[in-house]
């Protein structure tokens, strides 16, 4: 399969006044394959969703590339750059807050169409419409309504309708069920998978909580303070998580076998998460890392692929800096 995404040293600053550099995406390095998909997952204020929006070019970036399909998103005219959100299009975390009340679901799912000058006949344009609401798992009769008329599921099922209307390949989804009920959740996801495969979509899935991403994603991307600090698939994640600041997220994920929960070590991270405007020097982790070492502070570790696939960056995996048969793992 083809690479879909390409991310390469990817940067993206916020000026934050009094020479300050807010740095929310920092030489983030990834690929994604057609029909994958990528989960990227990570607290609040690590700069997942940041990343989604400097790959969509809502922001301009700041250094490296992101190539689409071959094309540098960031290198190219806004004319082109525009028809390239036909292919690229974005699902929201807050349906309500990106639906526009005062517009019928109708109309909000006919805008991008009307947008982009696609089904210039007003009513082929409506049997789209109608043909999308029934693809999400709502009807016809559901078109002439206002958002506020729907649940908190059906209104992130009309975001997925509008962002289909442009039949995208490819589809950033930020945050798409956090602020759902735990019920609809699944819902939501098992529509996203649906819908991938009868389009041949490719995701990259945005989540706060592993637990999340898990079963959805392909392949996983640990996000810390604006780097990828663990990246591999999904499975190997979830059972071997390498990096201490995976293993941190994954003792936050509850085991339903309470022999298997008594049984597992738990790393509680300790202390705030830094501030991005002043990230440690270093590994960005050591702060809050149960295994940092001198090192950690003086030399800032990349991300290696360690073995097939497995790419962590923690000096913990670095030959020629630990002995890792003297390095006591088990105290993670
Ligand atoms: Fe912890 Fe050091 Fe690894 Fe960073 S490089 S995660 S501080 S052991
Ligand atoms: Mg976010």
């Amino acid at each position: 399969t083809n690479n879909i995404l390409q991310v390469e040293n990817l940067k993206k600053y916020f000026n934050v006044g009094r020479n300050q550099t807010l740095k929310a995406v920092d030489d983030v390095t990834f690929t994604i394959k057609e029909g994958e998909t990528f989960g990227v997952v990570g607290e609040s204020g690590c700069g997942k969703s940041t990343l989604g929006r400097t790959i969509l070019t809502l922001y301009n970036h700041t250094d490296g590339n992101v190539q689409y399909d071959g094309t540098n998103v960031h290198d190219i005219p806004e004319e082109e750059r525009f028809k390239l959100f036909r292919q690229m299009q974005m699902i929201f975390q807050d349906p309500y807050a990106s639906l526009n009340p005062r517009s019928t679901v109708k109309e909000i799912i006919s805008e991008p169409m009307e947008v982009h000058g696609l089904y210039k006949d007003k009513h082929v344009r409506l049997e789209k419409v109608y043909e999308l609401l029934e693809e999400v798992g709502l009807n016809r009769d559901h078109a002439n309504r206002y958002p506020h008329e729907f649940s908190g599921g059906q209104r992130q099922r009309i975001g997925i309708a509008r962002a289909l209307a442009l039949e995208p390949k490819f589809i950033i989804c930020d945050e798409p069920i956090s602020a759902l009920d735990v019920s609809v959740q699944a819902q939501i996801i098992n529509l996203l998978e649906r819908l991938q495969e009868e389009k041949g979509l490719t995701y990259l899935f945005i989540a706060h909580d592993l637990s999340m991403v898990r079963h959805i994603s392909d392949r996983i991307a640990v996000m810390y303070l604006g780097h990828i600090v663990e990246l591999t698939d999904s499975k190997t994640l979830y059972d071997e998580p390498l990096h201490p600041y995976t293993n941190a997220l994954l003792s936050a994920v509850p085991i339903p076998d309470p022999d298997l929960e008594e049984n597992r070590s738990r790393v509680v991270l300790e202390g705030e998460l830094p501030s991005p405007i002043n990230p440690p020097s270093g590994c960005v982790f050591r702060t809050r890392c149960p295994l940092a070492q001198d090192i950690c502070a003086q030399k800032k570790p990349t991300l290696t692929e360690v073995e097939n696939g497995r790419h962590v960056a923690c000096h913990l995996y670095d030959p020629e800096i630990y002995d890792m048969d003297s390095t006591d793992l088990t105290k993670m």
